[in-house]
């Protein structure tokens, strides 16, 4: 069995959270070293490592992830922001469970670095 990454433990509420939403398919919450004035985390309940993880059953379940994300970025007040998925090492992934960043609140320059 692989061990607990940190949003495992978020999710079962060993640690805790700045919560922004949750239901019962997701929870989203504030990234703790925020890149921009508005950085908040929606990962989905279901342990998925990463996005190349996904199965075809996960479909409806990563539309939810996008909708609520959109929600929430509104909710925040944003009307322009970014939507994130890293995905492996070497594209800045760092927490091994599934995770969409919504970034805004400035302006965001492209291409990223
Ligand atoms: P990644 O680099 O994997 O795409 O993103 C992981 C994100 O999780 C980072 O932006 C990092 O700041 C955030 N993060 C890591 N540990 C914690 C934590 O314990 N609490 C919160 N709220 N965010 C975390």
């Amino acid at each position: 069995m692989t061990e607990d990454t940190i949003f495992t433990k978020i999710l079962n509420k060993e640690i805790p959270c700045d919560e922004i939403y949750s239901d019962g398919l997701c929870l989203a919450f504030k990234d703790i070293q925020p890149q921009a004035p508005i950085h908040i985390l929606i990962i989905p309940r279901k342990k998925i490592i990463s996005l190349k993880n996904a199965q075809i059953e996960d479909k409806e379940l990563l539309g939810h992830l996008l909708l609520i994300s959109a929600k929430i970025a509104q909710q925040e007040g944003l009307q322009d922001w970014r939507t994130i998925i890293n995905t492996g090492e070497k594209a800045g992934q760092t927490v091994f469970h599934l995770h969409i960043h919504v970034i805004g609140g400035r302006e965001l320059a492209w291409p990223p670095g």
